[in-house]
C-alpha cells in the first residue's frame, strides 16, 4: 500500500499500521478473549474517547456473551502525559463480582490504566484485565501487566484509528506516526 503523509494542525503523519493489519492484531485478541472468557459472561469497559474504534472492532468479533459499557477518564494533553488522572466517569455498572475488561486506546506511562484498574479494584470485581490497541513498553513506568495488546510500538507519537491530535485525526482508519 502507498504510504500516505497528513498534516493536522501544525504536524505531519505518515502511515505507520494500515486497518487490515490493526484488523487482524484485534481478531487475534478477540478469539483469545472468547477462549479465556468463555462461561465468565464479562463486563466490557471502553474507555472514551480513544478507544470507540477499538472497542467497535474488537467486540464485533466477539462472541460470547458479554455486556459492554463506556467510560471517561482523560488526562492527556497536547503530545504529553500529564501524569495526574481524573476520575472515572459514567461507571453506571455494579462491578462488584464481576469479570471486567478495560479497553484502552493506548498504553503510554501506565499512569491512565494504573490509576483507573485501582479505582475499579476498590469497587471488589470478580476479577480486572486490560485490553489495549497500542502499548509503548519503553515508556511504562508501572509494573502493570497488560494482558491484551494488539500492538506493541516505540515511543512515538501516533494519530488515527480513535486517536487524536489535539481534537483531529480520531476518524483516520489507519495509524499515522508523526514526522520528527
Ligand atoms: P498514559 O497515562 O499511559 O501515559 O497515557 C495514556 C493516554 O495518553 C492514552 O489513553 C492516550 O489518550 C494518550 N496517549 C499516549 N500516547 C499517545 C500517542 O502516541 N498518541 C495519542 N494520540 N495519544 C496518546
Ligand atoms: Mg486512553
Ligand atoms: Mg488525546
Amino acid at each position: 500500500m502507498n504510504p500516505r503523509t497528513i498534516k493536522l494542525h501544525d504536524c505531519e503523519f505518515n502511515t505507520y499500521m494500515y486497518e487490515e493489519e490493526i484488523i487482524a492484531r484485534i481478531t487475534m485478541l478477540a478469539e483469545q478473549i472468547d477462549r479465556d472468557y468463555a462461561g465468565k459472561q464479562p463486563l466490557f469497559l471502553a474507555v472514551l474517547n480513544g478507544s470507540f474504534m477499538f472497542a467497535s472492532d474488537l467486540l464485533k468479533r466477539v462472541t460470547i456473551p458479554c455486556e459492554i459499557s463506556f467510560i471517561r477518564l482523560s488526562s492527556y494533553q497536547d503530545m504529553q502525559s500529564t501524569g495526574h488522572v481524573k476520575e472515572v466517569l459514567g461507571l453506571k455498572e455494579d462491578v462488584a463480582h464481576r469479570h471486567v475488561i478495560v479497553l484502552e486506546d493506548i498504553v503510554d506511562t501506565g499512569h491512565t490504566v494504573n490509576n483507573l484498574l485501582q479505582q475499579l479494584k476498590e469497587r471488589k470485581p470478580a476479577s480486572v484485565e486490560t485490553a489495549t490497541l497500542l502499548m509503548k513498553p519503553d515508556c511504562l513506568q508501572h509494573p502493570l501487566e497488560v494482558k491484551y495488546v494488539a500492538q506493541t510500538i516505540p515511543n512515538d507519537f501516533v494519530v488515527g484509528y480513535g486517536l487524536d491530535y489535539n481534537g483531529l485525526g480520531r476518524n483516520l482508519r489507519d495509524i499515522y506516526k508523526i514526522v520528527s
